[in-house]
């Protein structure tokens, strides 16, 4: 889903950074309090009943957009998940009346208090057997989030449509209200005026002139669907028709379900599906739906919502057409399993309307789109795993679940190198666990780590269950060898932040030389630390990830030219200072170039009991200075010892107090 609306004011908020200012300061909760005054706020959320996997639905409505009602039999196929189950539930709003519930000819005792059907079965199922009820009910939809069941026009004609990403299939239709539990397939049969085109997901079977002045379109869809991707939209449409030939001789239809008066103005965008299906097809396997077919449905929201098989949009722009196509994979084949990822959603199919200019238009176009995404990803606050699903604005925050979730991909694309960033989103979206299932971020995560064979839980642990961006400070210097070799110095210093206290990343440095340029790939894992390489040529200038793979600032980058003395030749422990002292006093020692040693640094008392380790942890090269506190010691002689691969020294010290 791509709301269109709020990444438009919210550009308009920061462009006027003072009202925006001035608006947060007036609002107890800022940003969270201004989305909510535009999205209508949604019921909480809702498991559904984890007692049934549901195998089939089909939708049977017929709409009446004179009186705005539905008037319909659900059927919900589904296997137990236990044995001796009697009953089960499903999730409907109580605006609607339910008239019966039946399996097969039995009728089924139910009650409908609150925004649950509880439906008792006429004998007890065990695990792994399937069941089927129909429910009949009507009554006027209701509509939360998005509008999740919309009666509008456009032009002076009716327009219907539906909306039910979060928690908004309930609004119209009996279900199961998790994106956890797929159906294996699905049937909608729309019954309306005969003025209604009326859409939905799959393939068309039949249109029936009902001879009473409605008419019945009859959809299959025999693809996995999640619950929420099931929708309708109806109005005049007019049938514009593309072709996407994805083999000699193979091609599908490509179908655009236009308002009439916007068709002319829109051809040369919709012209461009076919194209964008061929590059996501040669990225990411072919398209999921192929034996079915890819389409638009114009509706009346701004956005726009990939309904699996037919999005639904409200403009046509080449930045939502691709966002919305490329959710057919990341979203729709493989759905996130709940809200706290929707990310593996938003985050993949904005950063796929990058991957669209990159594969259309060059790599520099890949780059300023990034680099747009990085500038409002800065924004995001909080984590990218959404904390609170119980909030719409929260899920759909568009700085996180969107910018900053594209910009983590873009990340990871710069710590594997893109063959292997490549083959990882191929092996995620066709992964035999995943594909038509459901996913949440440990999934994506073993997938790159098993085809990279690198451990990535720094990488995901940081970046969507920490906050913010690295802030650096960087301090370089270099010292002759010898002729033209010199050894080059950088030292990395990140800000303090809450979740992680600092960012570990692989940085990229370029050093431009008198004898041309080196791109050197530091693995930065501390606060703060210092990295040397050899180089041939004087060093000039640095340029810190000069090809901008990180979401970072750079707050000051520093020189010492004069560094000759700062990389140590030898292992060295010094002489504490003060000494004699009380209660502190620093010790000092360095770690020689060209080795990352573990250090342990101890301190003993003169029955050679420990009372103090000061240093514990693997170190790069460098000069080390450690405040030893001993306010809680008694007076005397200690001991501390340094070691550090095969060096070892020990030195006195006095405490005198
Ligand atoms: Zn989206």
């Amino acid at each position: 889903m791509k709301n269109i609306l709020i990444v438009l004011v919210l550009i308009v908020l920061f462009a006027f950074n003072g009202i925006a200012q001035q608006y947060k300061n007036e609002c107890a909760t800022g940003k969270q309090k201004y989305y909510e005054r535009l999205l209508k706020v949604s019921k909480i959320n809702y498991p559904g009943d984890s007692n049934i996997d549901v195998t089939y639905y089909k939708l049977n409505i017929k709409i009446n957009h004179v009186v705005k009602q539905i008037n319909g039999v659900v059927t919900v196929k589904a296997k137990s998940l236990s044995d001796g189950l009697t009953g089960f539930f499903l999730d409907l709003r109580n605006v609607f009346t339910v008239d019966s519930v039946k399996s097969g000819n039995a009728m089924l005792s139910f009650t409908h208090p609150g925004d649950r059907i509880n439906i008792t079965l006429s004998q007890p199922v065990n695990t792994g057997e399937e069941f089927a009820v129909d429910v009949y009910y009507r009554g006027r939809p209701g509509s939360s989030g998005f509008g999740s069941f919309e009666f509008g026009s456009h032009n002076g004609t009716p327009a219907i449509w539906s909306l039910s990403e979060p928690y908004g299939a309930s609004d119209w239709w009996p279900c199961k209200d998790t994106p956890a539990d797929k159906a294996d397939s699905s049937d909608v049969w729309i019954t309306a005026d005969e003025l209604f085109y009326s859409v939905s997901n799959g393939s068309l079977e039949a249109i029936v002139e009902n001879g009473d002045g409605t008419r019945t379109f009859k959809w299959k869809n025999h693809h996995p669907i999640a619950h929420y991707l099931i929708s309708v939209a109806m109005t005049n449409y007019e049938v514009y028709k593309n072709y996407f030939v994805y083999a000699p001789g193979d091609t599908m239809e490509v179908i655009h379900y236009m308002y009439p008066e916007d068709l002319a103005t829109n051809k040369t965008n919709l012209d461009k599906t076919p194209e964008m299906l061929s590059i996501f097809s040669n990225l990411f396997g072919l398209y999921p739906y192929i034996d079915e077919k890819y389409g638009h449905a114009q509706f009346g929201w701004g956005g726009g919502m990939e309904h699996q098989t037919v999005s639904s949009m409200g403009s046509f722009g080449s930045g939502i057409v691709s966002h919305e196509l490329a959710h057919q994979w990341f979203g729709d084949k493989i759905t996130c399993k709940d809200w706290h990822h929707i990310w593996l959603n938003e985050g993949f199919a904005t950063y796929c309307e990058s991957l669209y200019k990159e594969m259309k238009y060059g790599y520099s176009s890949y780059k300023s789109s990034i680099a747009s995404e990085m500038s409002y990803a800065k924004n995001a606050f909080g984590t990218i795993y959404v904390q609170n699903i119980n909030s719409v604005s929260e899920i759909f925050d568009g700085s996180r679940s969107y910018a900053k979730g594209a910009v983590v991909l873009h990340m990871l694309r710069g710590v594997l190198g893109d063959s292997t960033f490549f083959d990882v989103l191929y092996s995620y979206i066709n992964d035999p666990q995943l594909a038509y299932g459901v996913a949440t971020t440990e999934d994506f995560q073993r997938v790159a780590e098993e085809v990279s064979g690198k451990d990535l839980e720094y990488f995901f642990k940081e970046w969507i269950y920490g906050e913010d961006f690295p802030v650096y400070n960087i301090d370089w210097g270099y010292s002759k060898i010898d002729n033209d070799s010199y050894r080059f110095r950088i030292t990395i210093e990140q800000s303090n932040h809450k979740n992680p206290v600092f960012f570990t990343m692989p940085v990229q440095v370029k050093v431009t030389t008198t004898a041309g340029d080196t791109l050197l790939t530091f693995f930065n894992n501390q606060k703060s630390q210092t990295f040397y390489a050899d180089v041939t040529g004087e060093p000039q200038s640095i340029k810190f990830d000069p090809e901008n793979w990180i979401l970072k600032t750079v707050q000051s980058i520093t020189t010492s030219v004069k560094t000759g003395g700062d990389v140590p030749d030898k292992f060295a422990l010094e002489q504490n200072y003060p000494n004699p002292f009380n209660p502190t006093t620093i010790i000092k020692y360095s770690i020689p170039y060209g080795t990352e040693v573990k250090v342990n640094l101890i301190v003993y008392d003169l029955l050679g009991k420990t009372v103090a380790r000061l240093v514990n942890e693997k170190q790069s090269p460098g000069n080390y200075s450690v405040t030893f506190d001993a306010s809680k010691l008694s007076s005397g002689l200690y001991f501390y010892r340094l070691t550090a691969g095969d060096f070892s020294q020990t030195r006195k010290m006095l405490l005198l107090k």
